[in-house]
């Protein structure tokens, strides 16, 4: 038995998390293409009715009538801000749901 190898399979999703972070940036998020088909668009009506009322990645709070997107997980951002961050690294940063491709046929998403 090696005991250095890491087994993907024995790793909780927190240790995944983590062990992605201390790898860094190499190849972990997904390419420009494939990120616009994750993200919803929606016009901020009123910061309360959104999960959050302002974007973690930039720290800059929505305003009325701006063009923001969501995640699957209904987390808002700006799209610019979540296109870099998931170039980077393919999670939610607020929730850290994976953004992932297998999940995008559920049609339950189209009400
Ligand atoms: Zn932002
Ligand atoms: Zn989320």
């Amino acid at each position: 038995m090696d005991e250095d190898d890491i087994d993907p399979d024995e790793l909780s999703y927190e240790e995944l998390i983590a062990l992605g972070e201390m790898v860094g940036a190499e190849s972990k998020g997904i390419s420009e293409a494939e990120i616009s088909k994750h993200l919803n668009p929606l016009t901020c009506q009123s910061t309360t009715n959104l999960l959050i009322d302002r974007c973690v990645i930039c720290q800059v709070e929505y305003e009325e009538g701006e063009k923001i997107v969501t995640l699957q997980c209904d987390h808002p951002y700006h799209s610019d801000c979540i296109t870099q961050w998931l170039q980077i690294k393919k999670i939610c940063p607020v929730c850290g749901k994976e953004v992932s491709t297998a999940e995008m046929a559920n049609p339950s998403n189209l009400n």
